[in-house]
């Protein structure tokens, strides 16, 4: 028998926090995805009173359950459920959805691809990546939280996304490595694996990150904060460089938009959240070096 003395409830998902996120910033955001099932009208209602609007489809099945547990050293134990099984018909009716979306703006929007979904084609989202540049402007930037297949998949077609955000786990399965710290990280940022994508930024939790944008590589390095519940930090990072990138800030910027939401987050008890206020104090305390490989 274990007891939870502190439970938090949060209704998100990778791509419900990075939008989030982005919209506490000042963008203005559209999330879209399915909802199933009881989970899915809480979930539903709940979205009602965030700061975006919202586009989801309702199909059968069962909104999933995600528990994290952590404990009192802050070591994160997560248990996520499949979620409902998203058909072939279901994720072509998201990726309309997307496409009608996008060409309803005046102005050409990021489009973040974010967490997994419960399904057998092992390419959906390489299969978003081409329709996605085929009926949107090619110069579309495209970022993908995605992680396991699915990214393998994205890295081996021919229309890569701008950017990527592994956290250092996801990183080491990618390249089948095993890598424990920044300085394993850097060399592999040339992997060929990785060539096409502008943008990509590993994540290493307290340790900030690591990044190379355009060929040029950074080390991100963030102050040590009390951390209260970093759950959702990677997304919160994800929604932070979407704010950054949509405001054509310069790659530092963007940078310390990302680690600093990421902090944020860490430093509240809901998960997927951030403080404007606190972000902008936390940008001031982060140092974005260029590394100069040999
Ligand atoms: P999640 O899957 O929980 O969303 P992640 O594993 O994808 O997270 P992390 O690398 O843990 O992503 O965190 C992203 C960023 O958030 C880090 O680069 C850092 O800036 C910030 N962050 C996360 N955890 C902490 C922490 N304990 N202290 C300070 N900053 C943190």
């Amino acid at each position: 028998m274990n007891r939870c003395n502190t439970p938090v409830k949060a209704v998100g998902g990778k791509g419900i926090n990075a939008g989030r996120t982005a919209a506490i910033l000042g963008s203005e955001v559209t999330a879209i995805g399915v909802l199933a099932g009881m989970n899915g009208q809480l979930i539903r209602s709940a979205l009602e009173k965030e700061p975006f609007s919202t586009s989801f489809i309702s199909i059968d099945g069962e909104s999933r359950n995600a528990v994290t547990i952590m404990d009192q050293a802050k070591n994160q134990t997560e248990i996520v459920e499949l979620g409902p099984k998203i058909t072939a018909a279901t994720a072509q009716k998201v990726l309309d959805s997307i496409i009608t979306h996008v060409l309803k703006q005046d102005t050409t929007p990021i489009i973040a691809l974010c967490g997994s979904a419960n399904t057998q084609n092992d390419a959906l989202y390489e299969y978003y990546l081409q329709q996605l540049h085929q009926s949107l402007h090619s110069q579309i930037k495209i970022l993908a939280d995605i992680s396991g297949k699915q990214l393998q998949h994205v890295l081996t077609s021919s229309i890569k996304p701008y950017f990527i955000k592994p956290n250092i786990h996801e990183f080491s399965d990618l390249l089948a490595t095993t890598v424990t710290n920044k300085n394993e990280i850097i060399p592999l940022l040339n992997h060929p694996l990785l060539e096409g994508i502008s943008f990509i930024l590993v994540s290493c939790g307290k340790e900030g990150a690591v990044a190379k944008f355009c060929g040029r590589m950074f080390n991100i390095s963030i102050p040590s904060i009390d951390s209260i519940n970093p759950t959702g930090s990677g997304d919160a990072t994800v929604g932070g460089v979407a704010f950054a990138l949509e405001q054509e800030l310069p790659i530092e910027e963007v940078l310390k938009y990302g680690m600093a939401c990421g902090m944020s987050n860490a430093l509240e008890t809901a998960v997927g959240y951030v403080s404007k206020q606190r972000v902008e104090q936390l940008k001031e305390e982060i140092s974005v070096t260029e590394i100069s490989l040999p």
